[in-house]
């Protein structure tokens, strides 16, 4: 059987590690905020290259922690894509801000830098909300233009969040994944580039005073003493035994990486005359979270995928609805039609098995069936 992402097969490489590092937190017993955490922490800033990596429970915490260490709230524009996982606009939502969604590049499915631009003048002009940042996606692993995001964040006053959680390990312009913004956010859910056994996810940063108030919110917002509160904060810590397991996987994730890239490599080789297969700007390298390709049309999506399904082959969509028309976003007013691009990449993209185990003969086979 083919799988969609193995996870078993990485468990068999490194389970004698990933095991005895179990043991030792089970033996210790520091079950929350033990040494591993720490040492996971110092690993994580220096693979980054930042100055703290955070750890917490999740990468929604994640993407939510440095949002309510810069005060967002009712009536803050945030502005991000609507081609992406729901988190990114709920934490927005969940503190009282308001989404405000910019359209994709149809290279990239990032953020049209352009149009940011553009949407950041607009709600400048019409007084409504204050804008207040920008989180953009490092969609499917590869990293958004932080150049010129940084640029327009910089000429408008508005703070910057890299959502990483798809991103882990990547580069853009010599710089990893995490260190690109204000603060960055990443997941460690099974599924993610490096994933633990559980929910996990990590907020980076260079600023010692964002830092020191994110240590404080993920933990209800304690002061110096445990049971002193000086902010609303969350329960959001990452559990010891995640962590003892991501330290196992740190040790060959550049392995992995490498892997994933010539497997995206080997796929685009055999389909690029077939269908759209993705661009990787020069100077970044995507640490391909999904491999996801575009069908000439919706109809040819569902007949290549029933094929593929009918081989034995998963495919995945992500996403088949944009944010912007989903049910819990309603409110914000938006139509069909306000993001083309993130529409029409909706109706026709679909992503192929990937993880570092794939095998050469699987891949060559999943191209045969798309070929014919
Ligand atoms: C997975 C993901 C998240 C959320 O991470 P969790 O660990 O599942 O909370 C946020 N943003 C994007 C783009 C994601 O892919």
């Amino acid at each position: 059987m083919i799988e969609f992402i193995n996870l078993k097969e990485q468990y068999r490489c490194l389970q004698n590690e990933i095991d005895s590092n179990i043991q030792a937190v089970l033996q210790h017993g520091k079950y929350i905020l033990g040494p591993e955490v720490k040492e996971l922490e110092q690993q994580l800033a220096e693979y980054t290259g930042v100055k703290h990596a955070i750890s917490c429970a999740n990468g929604t915490d994640a993407l939510l922690m440095p949002l309510m260490a810069w005060g967002v709230g009712s009536g803050d524009a945030v502005f991000t894509t609507p081609f992406t996982f729901v988190a990114t606009a709920e934490v927005i939502s969940l503190l009282g801000a308001t989404p405000v969604f910019v359209d994709i590049d149809p290279e990239t499915y990032n953020i049209d830098v352009k149009k940011l631009e553009q949407s950041v003048k607009r709600v400048i002009n019409e007084r409504k909300l204050n804008p207040k940042a920008i989180i953009p996606v490092d969609l499917f692993g590869l990293p958004a233009d932080y150049d010129a995001i940084m640029q327009v964040a910089r000429k408008y006053g508005l703070k910057v969040l890299e959502d990483a959680a798809q991103s882990f390990g990547s580069v853009y312009k010599q710089k990893k994944a995490g260190s690109l913004a204000d603060a960055a956010a990443t997941s460690f859910f099974p599924a993610k580039p490096l994933g633990c056994y559980g929910d996990g996810g990590a907020v980076f940063t260079d600023e010692d005073e964002l830092a020191e108030k994110l240590f404080s919110i993920r933990v209800h917002g304690q002061g110096q003493d445990k049971y002193e509160n000086v902010r609303i904060g969350i329960n959001g810590r990452l559990d010891t035994i995640q962590a003892a397991i991501l330290l196992v996987k740190l040790k060959v994730f550049d392995e992995e990486l490498r892997a994933r890239n010539q497997i995206a490599l080997k796929y685009t080789l055999g389909l690029k005359n077939v269908l759209k297969t993705p661009s990787i700007p020069d100077g970044l390298v995507s640490s391909w979270a999904q491999y996801s390709i575009l069908a000439e049309e919706p109809e040819k999506r569902e007949l290549i995928r029933e094929t593929l399904k009918k081989a034995g082959i998963p495919t995945a969509i992500y996403y088949p609805v944009p944010l912007h028309l989903q049910q819990v976003f309603h409110k914000l007013g938006y139509k069909e039609g306000d993001f083309p691009i993130s529409e029409d990449v909706s109706r026709r993209i679909f992503s192929l098995p990937m993880h570092p185990y794939l095998k050469d003969e699987t891949i060559e086979e999943i191209i045969k069936v798309i070929q014919c």
